[in-house]
């Protein structure tokens, strides 16, 4: 046990030592891309440090998946090192780089801005489309790689979800619930920007926050999640997020997502005990279809058969 937590210290040191000098290499190449004045295409939006830098994480949390390398501790410091990421980068001093990080268009915006354009009767910018088709081929490949790996508000709620509280006041919202509140608001929000041109969205919308201009509705909004999130796994991804339902249609066409060998599995439920979210029970009935899994990794640790793995 000892051993195996040396090799995830090593590697997560070795994932920073890469990826953190990288980084630094990079912002200065994006200082001197300052000035270009043209709204850029559809692949130059993925040349973006934002899509590229989520695009690696996104990586590192597949193949660690994939290893079966990530313990709690190694997810909790991940969420850590997301969150500050993603979040906060975009305020440090690094010129071009740091715009290029900042969560302009936020997920949400991506989903629900192109519909208030359609309602204007204007096109829709390339931006929005190019973000979620990106958002879109990350979870095709490695289920809600971008949710798990890449999101700042879903990895701060999942980090508040570690505070210890009472186990009975953990709760998990069965997913028949929370996906149809989530689907009514979407469907609100439709008819609201189709008749008055408006965004639901825009009055619970976290990601404002990371303007960091502390308005009161996204700071709201923030410590909603944030409070809820201590005794729900993600409740903004489950019950409210667009790009979330989105991600989450898409995960039935994921080739890599968790799965169970059933010869290996002794139906003890450990792993349903055990993890935050409520995907596991279908993930062992073999489902298709079934709750949102934010690739945390939590199941894959704690099986003690190794039944289940992040696999096509
Ligand atoms: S913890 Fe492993 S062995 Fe136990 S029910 Fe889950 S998959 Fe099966
Ligand atoms: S099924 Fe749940 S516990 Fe397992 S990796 Fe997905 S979100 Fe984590």
């Amino acid at each position: 046990m000892q051993g195996n937590q040396n090799l995830q210290v090593r590697l997560l040191a070795k994932t920073l030592t890469t990826v953190v000098p990288f980084l630094l290499l990079a912002a200065p190449l994006w200082a001197q891309g300052a000035g270009a004045r043209r709204p850029p295409g559809f692949l130059e939006i993925w040349l973006l440090p934002r899509v590229w830098v989520g695009a690696i994480f996104c990586l590192i949390g597949l193949v660690l998946l994939m290893r079966s390398s990530v313990t709690r501790n190694l997810r909790l410091a991940m969420l850590v090192v997301i969150f500050f990421v993603f979040g906060i980068v975009s305020i440090l001093p690094l010129g071009q780089f740091a715009r290029g990080m900042s969560v302009h268009p936020s997920p949400i915006c991506t989903m629900t801005r192109p519909f208030q354009f359609m309602n204007a009767g204007r096109a829709v910018p390339v931006v929005f489309i190019s973000i979620a088709v990106s958002v879109a081929l990350l979870t095709i490949v490695g289920n809600k790689l971008f949710c798990g790996w890449a999101c700042p508000i879903g990895a701060i709620q999942e980090a508040f979800h570690r505070i210890p509280v009472s186990k009975r006041l953990k709760v998990k919202l069965p997913f028949w619930i929370t996906n149809s509140i989530r689907v009514i608001l979407f469907v609100v929000f439709l008819v609201v920007v189709f008749s008055l041109g408006t965004s639901i969205y825009d009055y619970f919308n976290p990601f404002h926050f990371f303007h960091w201009s502390f308005e009161l509705l996204p700071v709201a909004a923030l410590l909603v999640a944030l409070v809820a999130g201590v005794f729900i796994f993600r409740p903004f991804c489950y019950l409210v997020c667009p790009l979330g339902l989105f991600t989450w249609v898409l995960e039935h066409l994921s080739l890599v997502r968790v799965k169970v060998k059933k010869d290996a599995c002794t139906e003890c439920n450990v792993c349903i005990k055990k993890s935050p979210c409520p995907a596991v029970p279908a993930i062992l009935e073999g489902r298709r279809s079934r709750p949102d899994c934010h690739a945390c990794g939590r199941c894959i640790e704690v099986c003690p058969e190794d039944a289940l793995h992040f696999r096509v």
